[in-house]
């Protein structure tokens, strides 16, 4: 019996003792070969030997210090390396537990900008239906997830909601891609007028769509229309990469292939491999500025944010991916995957559309293919796909879920950045 409250009490779980590349190896020596990266955390797979050390020397070195007494070299230098990969585009970060941590200090930064510049009616965010954002109290309020909201709608904080974009359920048969993009973040707008916009602090959204529809890149003008809509009415874009950035998606913020920067972007997943939980939250030099001159201080923090160990990882992990060039890994494994999903699963009565970018991959399932109807909430078939698939010696993300009153069926497939075509 296990004294462990795990999240299903329904399931049993093989128990797993080791990891060798993109494998995991249960106790029974079973292998299995890791193509969601977990729940696309698992990015350098599960034995990186030069992050082991990276993390080991820290440990060696100190391991944890509260972070409201002092700052860390480690600390200094991964906030150095990160902004710096971005270009000029963000000046600070601050480093939390994960992703779920992240969104909420966001969503506390949008929120704390518009009071210490003196617009405290901006209080407003505005989400999507088809996005995760995590499931602490704030966080799950911004997402589209029903079953996950039911039982605690009551203790949420209240969010508005607008549709994602999503081509292939919403874009008119005779409507260019460019113009369903364009249509699709007008929404914001009508949103933003019809709140006010004097109400509205943020909109947020995954730049590309992760875990509640299998995988949704935008259309190509929707991001440079929502940067319009947001800029026209002082209202903050906060994108969450936490599943789709850190290279996820080729580039090492998703953001960069659409044209548009983010004015707070939180990370977290691949950011340190998984070998450590850590997430961090970018922002630009105005709203640092702005609470600077403000309060001076962030109303909001957690034990362990900053957590040296942690940000070892992170640090040692970004290394490696810029020393291994593994961004081109990506971009050359995910065409391939593409290549073969295509090739092997295309023409299944069953398979309604295979999308996404880099290595983060969706494949959507129907009940009829013409039609696009999906298949009854009664039948978690991507559930099932899992069960079979561990059965096999196999990884893959299910997505079983209802949004918007829809129900869908969606597999996810992430591996980790250094996996090679034959695996
Ligand atoms: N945001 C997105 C887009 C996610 O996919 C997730 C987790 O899957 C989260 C936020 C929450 O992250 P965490 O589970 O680390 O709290």
């Amino acid at each position: 019996m296990s004294h462990v409250f795990h999240r299903s009490l329904q399931q049993t779980y093989p128990v797993a003792v080791s990891g060798e590349g993109v494998y995991v190896i249960d106790n029974q020596g079973k292998r299995y070969i890791d193509a969601c990266g977990g729940a696309a955390v698992s990015c350098l797979g599960y034995d990186y030997a030069p992050l082991k050390t990276a993390i080991n020397a820290q440990i060696d070195k100190l391991p944890f210090v509260h972070s409201s007494f002092f700052t860390t070299d480690i600390l200094e230098q991964a906030a150095e390396a990160l902004v710096n990969d971005t270009n000029g585009v963000m000046s600070h970060v601050y480093f939390v537990s994960g992703g779920s941590e992240a969104i909420e200090a966001a969503i506390k930064m949008a929120r704390q900008y518009f009071v210490d510049t003196g617009k405290p009616s901006k209080r407003y965010f505005i989400a999507r239906k088809q996005s995760y954002h995590g499931n602490t109290l704030g966080a799950l309020s911004l997402g589209g997830n029903e079953a996950r909201k039911a039982p605690y709608k009551d203790i949420l904080i209240g969010a508005n909601h607008i549709s994602a974009c999503y081509e292939y359920r919403e874009k008119q048969p005779d409507e260019s891609a460019e113009a369903y993009g364009l249509r699709a973040a007008n929404e914001l707008e009508a949103e933003i007028l019809r709140l006010g916009a004097e109400n509205v602090a943020a909109f947020v959204a995954e730049t590309v769509v992760g875990a509640t529809a299998g995988c949704l890149p935008p259309a190509p003008t929707y991001f440079k229309r929502i940067r319009e809509i947001c800029d026209q009415y002082d209202v903050l874009l906060i994108l969450d990469e936490v599943m789709c950035g850190m290279g996820r998606t080729g580039t090492l913020h998703a953001y960069t292939q659409d044209g548009i920067t983010p004015d707070i972007q939180a990370v977290a997943k691949g950011i340190a491999a998984g070998y450590q939980p850590l997430g961090a939250v970018f922002m630009k030099a105005f709203i640092v500025d702005a609470i600077r001159q403000g309060a001076g201080f962030f109303q909001h923090g957690h034990t362990y944010i900053c957590h040296a160990t942690a940000v070892a990882a992170g640090l040692a992990t970004q290394r490696i991916i810029k020393s291994e060039n593994l961004l081109d890994n990506v971009v050359k494994q995910g065409d391939y995957l593409s290549q073969r999903l295509h090739e092997q699963l295309a023409d299944k009565p069953y398979v309604g559309e295979i999308r996404g970018r880099g290595l983060f991959k969706g494949i959507e399932l129907v009940a009829d293919k013409a039609s696009k109807t999906p298949h009854d909430a009664s039948l978690p078939i991507a559930s099932r796909i899992r069960a079979v698939a561990m059965d096999n010696g196999l990884m893959c993300y299910p997505i079983a879920g209802t949004i918007d009153g829809v129900n869908g069926n969606h597999v996810l497939l992430a591996p980790a950045y250094i996996i090679q075509a034959h695996e």
